[in-house]
């Protein structure tokens, strides 16, 4: 891997490098960046400021949103807050090439939402090189977005010299101790979209010493296993018949119900037809504390609850146990990530990964089409 931290600074000057980040972060109602929300810009500043302290001329892909007509100027707006960035609307032009020609060494210029151009997505070649064609060098520090095989991730990285930023070091050199970790070694899964979770599964049975399911994928498990799940949210396409019995995967059978009386907690063998599971109850959990206590690795993605619901006790108590014990441990994930940062106990953790669907990619393939691109 072609690391940016690896690099001589003073390669680096005068150069006008592509940095692709991920700057895809939500917008509040009066379309502004809360710094509640701003983790994914925080992460960033470390490869701006090395570009900046060595005299680069950088210039700041990204996309957001998924409509392609929104603008990245709130975040600009946002960033002009925390460092120094300019913002130009466009992505291609005689104005645009202008003002990179009048850029100063060390100076950052954001340019407008990639996916504004269908060839992002497409992957087109043209597109590749109308953005190559703005710079010298190319790095890398969005991982989150590096399983998409886009222009921006894979199609540039051709076209120039190509680096990974500091972020994405981080996310490789953390994650990729997940593939031979310090034993006793944990991984807990939960949240839903199944189809993302299995190869996961499938893939850390032949590597890690436990797996403990929680979270809607859990539903699957106990419909498998015969039991009535209610209402539960269940992925209906997945199949879980051939991990039952396997003596790693421990599924935890107490768990929160919802129904007409409002929340309970039952046996899951108690579960009925009016009941909703939304949660693994934390005292069934406790039964596996002196698993957790032992575990010197533990790996995690996926709420072990409906917790925009409220539902967080269950996840909870695995962040409990995460930091009784003296596991080396890593969340990752959209939703766990936001859940551990609404608990405030992202510092109960050795490693927080922006990556959601990344990491879940990166960890059953071992690779990432955006890490590819960079070798
Ligand atoms: P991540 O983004 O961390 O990878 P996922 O997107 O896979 O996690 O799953 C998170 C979602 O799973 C959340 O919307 C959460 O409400 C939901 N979820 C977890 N457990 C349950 C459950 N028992 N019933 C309904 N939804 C659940
Ligand atoms: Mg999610």
């Amino acid at each position: 891997m072609n690391y940016l931290s690896q690099q001589n600074p003073a390669d680096f000057h005068g150069k006008r490098v592509i940095l692709r980040l991920d700057l895809n972060v939500p917008l509040n109602d009066a379309g502004h960046v809360d710094s509640t929300d701003a983790d994914r810009i925080m992460k960033s500043l470390p490869t701006l400021k090395w570009l900046a302290d060595a005299g680069a001329k950088t210039i700041v892909i990204s996309h957001i949103g998924r409509d392609p007509k929104e603008t990245l100027r709130p975040v600009a707006r946002y960033m002009e807050s925390v460092t120094t960035i300019g913002f130009d609307p466009e992505l291609s032009g005689e104005r645009l090439n202008e003002m990179i020609a009048n850029m100063g060494n060390g100076h950052a210029l954001l340019l407008e939402n990639l996916r504004s151009n269908s060839g992002e997505e497409s992957n087109d070649e043209a597109f590749a090189k109308s953005i190559a064609d703005l710079g010298d060098i190319y790095v890398n520090d969005a991982f989150a977005v590096s399983h998409r095989a886009h222009a921006s991730v894979v199609g540039i990285p051709k076209l120039l010299p190509h680096f990974a930023g500091l972020q994405m070091e981080q996310e490789i050199e953390h994650l990729s101790k997940s593939f031979s970790p310090s034993s006793p070694s944990i991984l807990v899964l939960g949240g839903a979209k199944f189809e993302t979770k299995l190869p996961v599964i499938q893939k850390f049975l032949g590597i890690v010493d436990h797996i403990v399911i929680g979270g809607a994928l859990a539903n699957n498990f106990y419909k498998a296993m015969g039991y009535d799940v209610g209402s539960s949210l269940i992925d209906e396409t997945a199949n879980v018949s051939g991990l039952l019995g396997n003596p790693k995967i421990i599924i935890p059978e107490t768990v929160i119900v919802e129904n007409e009386k409002g929340k309970e907690e039952k046996k899951v063998s108690d579960v009925a037809r009016g009941d909703k599971i939304v949660d693994i109850a934390p005292s069934g959990l406790d039964l596996h504390a002196d698993l957790f206590k032992n575990a010197a690795f533990v790996l995690w993605n996926g709420p072990m609850g409906n917790y925009e619901n409220g539902f967080v006790d269950g996840s909870k108590k695995i962040v409990e146990l995460i930091a009784d014990s003296q596991a080396e441990s890593i969340v990752g994930g959209g939703d766990s990530v936001a859940l551990v940062e609404e608990l405030d106990m992202s510092e109960k953790f050795g490693f927080l990964s922006t990556g959601g669907g990344a990491m879940l990619e990166y960890l059953a393939q071992g690779t990432l089409p955006g890490i590819e691109a960079l070798r």
